[in-house]
């Protein structure tokens, strides 16, 4: 009998932090599912209380980007309301995916480019100061079986205490901070980088890798085995190949 199988994502502060489309990820998580006959159940969760429930079913986090002013406005929700839930989905092996502005704010703190501290949760050790110039471009990132596509565009430069997980290591562009070639940050299933694009829809494999892990945590089987389960044939992975080979100044090393 064909099982079904549904995974839950919440998407935190989708209309403050989605620079650059970030919500693309959470778009593209739910068709990569899609494909292989995997439902999806989205909710929104944004500033204020009471989203205990939806997070607490939560399987996967988003939170996109966003500039100085709209951390400004997220952070003291972010800590007083949030940490609290995100703490306890990542000792759950629960997954994450926070892009830029976000990632800054799951490190210690933001220091913004007029010099304010904006207080960050924490679970990724270090801190961002911004600074001119911002490091704008298409960035390549090597990270354990993955070659990362994306796009950057921060002020923020990240600095990670030694022992802290990165994401990965640059292979062209700035990442952190444009000086030690690290990308990123990973704490348990919990992922930040600087990567806008949308990043999942350039990084298919990736994606993947995430609906892997969320299915090997709720239900304790891989993705292959749902392939298998649901006798699904091979994905067309062919558009996406072709869009990240055409980001040029890429191709070299994607
Ligand atoms: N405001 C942050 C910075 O400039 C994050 C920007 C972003 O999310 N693209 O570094």
């Amino acid at each position: 009998m064909e099982k079904n199988f549904e995974l839950t994502a919440v998407d935190l502060y989708p209309e403050i932090m989605n620079i650059y489309g970030d919500r693309g990820n959470i778009i593209y998580f739910k068709y990569r599912c899609s494909l292989y006959g995997i439902d999806i159940k989205t909710f929104d969760v944004s500033i204020g209380k009471g989203a205990e429930k939806e997070c607490g079913e939560a399987d996967i986090f988003f939170m996109g980007g966003g500039q100085d002013a709209e951390q400004a406005l997220i952070y003291e929700d972010f800590i007083n309301d949030k940490k609290n839930i995100l703490t306890e989905a990542v000792e759950k092996n629960k997954i994450m995916l926070a892009v830029c502005g976000s990632y800054q704010l799951l490190c210690d703190y933001y220091k913004s480019i007029d010099g304010k501290i904006i207080k960050g949760i924490s679970l990724f050790k270090g801190y961002t100061e911004s600074k001119t110039p911002r490091l704008i471009g298409n960035i390549a990132v090597k990270a354990d079986g993955f070659i990362l596509a994306g796009f950057e565009n921060h002020g923020g430069r990240t600095y990670l205490e030694k022992g802290q997980n990165v994401l990965g290591r640059v292979l062209k562009g700035c990442g952190n901070n444009g000086e030690d070639k690290t990308e990123g940050a990973r704490t348990g299933n919990f992922f930040g980088t600087y990567l806008h694009g949308s990043f999942l829809p350039k990084n298919f494999a990736f994606c993947d890798y995430l609906i892997d892990t969320a299915l090997k945590n709720k239900y304790g089987i891989s993705l292959d085995e749902v392939v298998k389960i649901k006798d699904i044939g091979g994905i067309d992975n062919d558009f996406e190949i072709r869009a990240r080979k055409d980001i040029r100044d890429l191709r070299k090393f994607i």
